[in-house]
């Protein structure tokens, strides 16, 4: 986020918006570096004082303005109104409310199964965060991870998350059928960046005597496009005591191959968006193909996700995909569901 501070005492009716409209335009021509050209976009909040407010306050309108900008369309810019103030309004309600949820325990995880079809066993289960709401019901994680991840949220959401899947690693442990069971958890970039996130995923793991090696982190590739070197380091410390990690809706990014390489991952998992047109668009089916062949060329292990008809699994096996995840083997669902699951006749 860059600030502009204009003076301009003697300015006419709508000057200020030229001003505003100029620089989104400019900011829209492409960028020429090193021959290739880069296309960026900027959305401008405008706040309009006579000094009457104070900084802080016009530096947060002009903040809250953007993004409003941001949201109703992108490469634009919003004044501050009111209906900034407004919209500024129930975000903040909701963040209140999202705080609540957290102390009032109303969210939960849900768990759905990776299956290993060399084996045709359950080798894993991936956390799925959803909200008990009082009066909307259970909300899917789009509806509240991005207000999480915007207002920071995320972290306490993260922990909680984190928490809950290790505590049930640890009961887990103590049966035949599940010792062997791992929990994939997502990680926000947010939260993989802050700082003391691997002392914290390993205190919590110490804290419930859960095993590290059946964690497993799945980050995904736009995580990866911040502090490259950071990013190894972290990742190498939690490796190094056990934990696994897998890189989520591989494809849909922008993963360098030089990067992948460096990565201490285990699995990439396919999105699912490449999964569920594989049998009509040739250029899904292409894409599988290749990301099967890189996978297996760098020792990686792959996992189809969004996997619910015996059509798409076919495929995906007959070009050498062995872990599945998808409606068509089971939905997430409370772990009553998967205990149920794995201990038929319990
Ligand atoms: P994701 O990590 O890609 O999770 C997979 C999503 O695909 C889940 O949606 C799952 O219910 C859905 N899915 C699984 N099998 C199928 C299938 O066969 N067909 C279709 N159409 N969908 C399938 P869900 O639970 O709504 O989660 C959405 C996203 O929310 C997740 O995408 C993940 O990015 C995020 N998320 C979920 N839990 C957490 C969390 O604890 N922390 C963070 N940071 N993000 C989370
Ligand atoms: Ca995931
Ligand atoms: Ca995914």
């Amino acid at each position: 986020e860059f600030a502009i501070l204009l003076e301009a005492p003697d300015a006419q009716e709508g000057w200020l918006q030229a001003q505003a409209a100029s620089a989104v335009q400019v900011m829209a021509e492409p960028f020429w570096i090193d021959g290739e050209s880069l296309l960026l976009g900027c959305s401008l909040g405008l706040v309009q004082e006579r000094g009457v407010a104070g900084p802080d306050l016009m530096f947060w309108h002009a903040h809250l303005a953007m993004q409003h900008a941001k949201a109703i369309k992108g490469c634009t810019f919003q004044i501050y109104d009111e209906r900034v103030y407004s919209r500024a309004h129930s975000l903040a309600d909701q963040e209140a409310e999202l705080r609540l949820a957290l102390r009032r325990d109303e969210l939960e995880l849900h768990y759905q199964p990776r299956l290993n079809l060399k084996t045709g066993k359950v080798v894993g289960l991936e956390a799925l965060v959803r909200w008990r709401h009082p009066e909307r019901g259970l909300l899917p994680p789009l509806e509240f991870i991005p207000l999480a991840e915007q207002t920071g949220l995320i972290l306490p959401l993260g922990q909680f998350v984190l928490q809950t899947a290790c505590e049930q690693l640890q009961r887990w442990s103590g049966h035949e059928d599940t010792r062997n069971l791992s929990i994939a958890v997502n990680v926000s970039a947010r939260q993989f960046r802050q700082p003391g996130f691997v002392g914290g995923v390993l205190q919590t793991l110490a804290n419930c005597g859960a095993n590290p090696t059946k964690l497993k982190l799945e980050l995904t590739e736009s995580l990866l496009l911040g502090d490259i070197e950071d990013t190894i380091a972290r990742m190498g410390q939690l490796k190094r005591e056990g934990v696994g990690f897998a890189l989520d809706d591989f494809g849909t990014g922008y993963s360098s191959l030089s990067y992948l390489k460096r990565l201490p991952l285990d699995q990439v998992k396919i999105d699912q968006s490449f999964v569920r047109d594989v049998l009509t668009d040739p250029n899904d089916a292409a894409i599988v193909r290749t990301i099967l062949a890189l996978a297996e060329s760098l020792d990686l292990q792959v996992v189809a996700e969004g996997v619910e008809t015996t059509g798409q699994l076919a495929f995906l096996r007959l070009h050498g995909c062995e872990q599945f995840q998808g409606y068509l083997f089971g939905r997430p669902g409370p772990v009553e569901n998967i205990d149920a699951y794995l201990h038929p006749g319990h």
